[in-house]
């Protein structure tokens, strides 16, 4: 089978190789929509992970069941499925302790395109398929299905670790689509003022549809100080990091109140070269003791969080379709779309690939 993979850092290109088996308790998909991530840029040309041979990309994907193991008892071939990004090992130590994005060590529940082959083959593998794929709904059109797996998992997930309570103000740095999915989040969890920070015109009007009310354009000033203007010097009540460079999180502390989460979902993906260490800044931060708590988080992945999500977009709460900013027919499409993710043109949120099934 074809499927687009990393060569090595810096490289892709199509590779053969074969269809994937089946173990008992797992299920063979064939990809119906398919969307690259900013994080396999950050992996394939920041080398952020490390070196990877001939891996085949992507973690987003719906697909239709081709095969499933003997002990697979929900699904069945032909079924439409979601599928996370994020497919833990539901058994082990980290999932009990309840982190089952680390399954087997730090961001272990990420296996696609991290330590096996992703989504972007005509045919994947995945893990504890009663698990780790959830039913597709007939009512939600394929590219707002392919947001669940990861950009609406994630976005939400921001807001979910901001603790945020109703009539919160809430900040998000970055408005890509998994911070417009913040946005979105930070306004179900009942956020009532929400700056969206970031530039490009077509990404603030979806931003102000999911709930931003406020933008802040950090290339015309510092974002920090905008921030606090507009607060009367006070900041806000949680942030949300989900775009920037390594210095973002200065930004982030210096807006935070006293007692507030600083929820990073960014991937700070600049390895090479540009060293391990990310700065935060010492009075921003109090010094260490304003109680401003950065908290992080890997996607959260397994079935009941694609089936909750289905939920969000089956009942109109939000529609992630807005963002599938370039949808493409057929497999060949593929190369093109992960190049626009890495390239980030001005009117780009976030390519889809439809396939046959
Ligand atoms: P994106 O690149 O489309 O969006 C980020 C945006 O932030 C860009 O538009 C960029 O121009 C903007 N930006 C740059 N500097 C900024 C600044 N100083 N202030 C505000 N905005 C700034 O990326 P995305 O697809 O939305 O993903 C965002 C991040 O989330 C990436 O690093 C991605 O790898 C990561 N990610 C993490 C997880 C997770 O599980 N935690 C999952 C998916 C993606
Ligand atoms: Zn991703």
């Amino acid at each position: 089978m074809k499927g687009l993979a990393m060569l090595k850092i810096g490289e892709i290109g199509w590779i053969e190789k074969d269809k994937p088996k089946c173990g008992p308790s797992d299920a063979i998909i064939k990809p119906l929509a398919i969307a690259p991530c900013t994080s396999d840029v950050h992996t394939v040309w920041e080398g952020a992970i490390g070196q990877r041979h001939n891996m085949i990309l992507g973690h987003e994907a719906v697909g239709i069941v081709n095969e499933v193991g003997r002990e697979v008892k929900d699904f069945k071939p032909g079924d439409r499925v979601i599928v996370p990004a994020i497919t833990p090992d539901w058994g082990s130590e980290a999932a009990q302790r309840g982190f089952p994005s680390h399954s087997g060590g730090a961001l272990g529940g990420w296996k696609f395109s991290n330590f096996k082959d992703g989504v972007f083959g005509e045919y994947f593998h995945v893990n504890l398929a009663d698990s780790n794929l959830a039913l597709l709904p007939d009512k939600i059109p394929l590219e707002a299905a392919v947001m669940l797996p990861d950009m609406l998992s994630t976005g939400f997930m921001g807001a979910e670790n901001a603790k945020i309570e109703i009539g919160f103000s809430v900040a998000v740095l970055g408005i890509g689509p998994v911070g417009l999915s913040s946005i979105a989040g930070a306004k179900l969890k009942g956020a009532g003022r929400i700056f969206g920070v970031g530039t490009r015109p077509k990404l603030i009007k979806i931003a102000k549809k999911y709930g931003a009310t406020d933008i802040i354009n950090y290339k015309k000033g510092n974002t920090s100080e905008q921030i606090m203007d507009a607060t009367e010097g006070e900041g806000v009540d949680a942030v949300i990091v989900a775009g920037g460079g390594p210095d973002i999180l200065i930004d982030a502390l210096n807006i935070a109140k006293p007692g507030a989460k600083i929820s990073n979902i960014n991937y700070f993906g600049r390895g090479i070269g540009e060293g391990d260490i990310i700065p935060i800044s010492r009075s921003g931060w109090g010094f260490g003791m304003a109680q401003k708590d950065i908290v992080t988080g890997l996607c959260p992945g397994g079935r009941l969080r694609m089936e909750r999500l289905a939920q969000i977009v089956i009942h109109g709460r939000m529609d992630p379709s807005l963002m599938a900013s370039h949808v493409f027919k057929g497999f060949d499409h593929l190369e093109k779309a992960l190049l626009l993710m890495k390239d980030k043109p001005q009117d780009l949120i976030k390519p889809v690939v439809l396939l046959d099934g």
